[in-house]
Formats: C-alpha cells, structure tokens, sequence
C-alpha cells in the first residue's frame, strides 16, 4: 500500500510519517514538500520516504504529483495551520487551507483516482461554543471565531461535498490541541517551552511573555493523535466526521504552570498583549465517543510526558 501525506514536513505530518514507518511495515510513505519547504523535521528518516514537489495552490503541480505517486490513501494535513497569522493573511490562509483542498480533489479527479482520504479538520471550527454544549460532539453548531476557523469548515464542508457529489471516501477529522517535540515554535506550548529553555541557558532574562491565560484546551500527544489519524482510515465510514480529542481541558495557564514546573530556573510571567487575539475561543474541550467506539482509540500518553518531551526538544535547540 502507498500513502501520500500531505504536509509532510509539518508538525503532524512528520510524526504521522514516523508512525507509519515505525508500525506498519510494507507501506510505502510519500509526501509533498514545496521547493522550498523546511526539512528539519524528517530529515532523520527522509531516506525513508518518497518526497514529490507541489503547492497545494497550484493544481498542476498537484496533478503532476499525484499521476507519479498514484497513492492509496491521502492523509491531508497540509495548511497554513496558525490562527493568528489567519488575522494578517485571511486571504492566504482561505487560499491554502480551503482551494488548495478543491485543487487537491479536482487533480485527483482529473488524474482519475480514488484513494480513501482523511481530511485533518479542527476542533476550531466550532468556535463559539455554550456552557451546556461542552464538551462537544460532531453535531454541535459551528460557530467559527477566526479567518484560519472558517477555513477550516470549509475544508470540512468541501470534504463532505465531494463524498456526496462524486462518492469520493473522505473521512473528516476534527483534531483538538496536540502538542510534542517539533511543535512550531510559534505555538503556545512551543512559545514558552522554548522561553523557559532559553531562560535555563542565560540567553534571556527571566521573564515568560504570554497571551490569554484563561483560554481552557483540550491537549493532546501528537503521537496520540497520528495514531488516531492513522485508524480514521482503517475504520472510519467515508462521509463521516469524528472528533479527536483528549476529553479533558487545560487552561493555558496550567500548561505554563506544568511547564514551569519541569525546569528548576526561577521566572516571571508578563502578558504581552501582541499575543492575544481579537476573539479568542474560551474552551475547547472533545467529545471524541464517536471515535473511540469505532476504533478503540484512546490516548496513551500522560500529558507531563508531553510537556517534558517537548521542553527537552528545545533544551537541544536553543
Ligand atoms: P504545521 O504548520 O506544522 O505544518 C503545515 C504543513 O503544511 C507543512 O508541511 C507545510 O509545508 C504544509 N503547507 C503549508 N502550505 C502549503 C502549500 N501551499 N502547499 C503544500 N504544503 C503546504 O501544522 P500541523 O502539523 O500542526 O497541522 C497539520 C494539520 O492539522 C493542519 O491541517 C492543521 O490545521 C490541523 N490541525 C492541527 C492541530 C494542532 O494542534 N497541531 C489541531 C487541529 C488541526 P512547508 O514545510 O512547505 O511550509
């Protein structure tokens, strides 16, 4: 069996790939990168996989890729995945994350393939949510709260229209937080353990900057949810849409106050108001009951384990 990841290179991606490699074997991983895309996360296993060039707005370079690859199944993770930059580039981000996804299925259709895929989707999409709705199954309305939210139902949406109109087997996820080693550093859970890691190496005062402490999030271990990933298209029903998730929320200031807690330096904290977001979402927290009844799934990982991982990650890169 082949299989193409999309967004490779990303944070998911790469674990995904990793995942793959590490428990399935005879599958064979591909996976786009863009000519100028940044290697560091596979590197260590690119001798691995099979890597082809294209930009999801371009649907050429999709076709091209996709007639080369001829894969089996489509993990579709690729995005402008960031929220905040979705304030400065609303227009970038709709174009990535919603018409690269038309480009990608309108090359499959035209390349004339149909290999099952699963549609990484976001537990932003459903945005403003009321006390008695939490925590959120499938069917909860959704009420995106930012330009990279909307992009994201509509990647949703699109998904489940080109199940209905061309019988194409899409399976839709709605991923909650995860977290872990190589998490982009302009994350939050990055954004302070790469603080904290600097803090412990003298190259900056003691001082912690952050955004909104009150926003609650459903973490989870990108391992976790790779896995999860993996399993949507073993046992998910094509058209269908399954949240992902942990079950239980954190409040961003418990995750500081858990990473705080992993170093022995002494800090402060002070709230940078250029990180906080002209509407942020209050909670986010999963019902993922759906997924877990289909596929087993549950997650593994202890969240201190993440947290630690991820602290040593930047510990070795700052
Ligand atoms: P990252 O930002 O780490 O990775 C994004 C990936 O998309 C990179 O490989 C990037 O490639 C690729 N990409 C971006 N634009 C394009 C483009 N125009 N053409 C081709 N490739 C492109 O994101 P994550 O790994 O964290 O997220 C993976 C998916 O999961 C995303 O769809 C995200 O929205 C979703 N998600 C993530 C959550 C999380 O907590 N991490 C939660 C819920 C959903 P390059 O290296 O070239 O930039």
């Amino acid at each position: 069996m082949r299989i193409l990841i999309t967004g490779i290179t990303g944070f998911a991606g790469s674990h995904l790939a990793e995942y793959i490699l590490a428990n399935h074997q005879g599958v064979e991983v591909c996976g786009i990168v863009r000519w100028r895309s940044r290697m560091d996360n596979i590197r260590h296993f690119q001798d691995k996989v099979t890597l082809f060039e294209a930009d999801l707005k371009d649907m050429t370079s999709l076709q091209d890729c996709l007639a080369a690859a001829v894969p089996d199944r489509i993990f579709h993770l690729a995005a402008q995945s960031y929220v905040p930059a979705s304030w400065k580039y609303p227009a970038e981000t709709f174009a990535i994350n919603a018409i690269g996804e038309v480009n990608l299925f309108e090359a499959l259709r035209r390349v004339g393939l149909s290999p099952r895929i699963q549609v990484a989707g976001s537990s932003e999409e459903y945005g403003r949510v009321f006390p008695h709705e939490i925590p959120m199954k499938e069917t909860n309305p959704l009420r995106p709260l930012s330009p990279y939210a909307v992009s994201k139902v509509a990647q949703d949406l699109l998904a489940y229209q080109y199940y209905m109109s061309y019988g194409m087997p899409i399976v839709r996820t709605r991923g909650f937080n995860h977290t872990g080693p190589r998490r982009g550093e302009v994350f939050v859970t990055s954004a302070f353990a790469r603080q904290i890691a600097e803090v412990e190496k003298g190259q900056r005062e003691p001082v912690i900057r952050v955004g909104n402490l009150e926003a609650k999030r459903d973490f989870s271990d990108v391992r976790d949810i790779v896995r999860a990933y993996w399993l949507s298209l073993e046992k998910g029903v094509p058209g269908d849409v399954y949240n992902i998730g942990s079950g239980t929320a954190r409040s961003i200031r418990e995750l500081l106050d858990s990473l705080l807690s992993l170093s022995p330096a002494k800090m402060q904290v002070e709230v940078d108001p250029g990180r906080l977001r002209p509407s942020d979402v209050p909670i986010l927290l999963a019902d993922s009951s759906k997924f877990a009844a289909l596929t087993g799934w549950a997650p593994t990982i202890p969240f201190e384990r993440t947290l630690r991982d991820l602290l040593d990650y930047w510990r070795e890169r700052v």
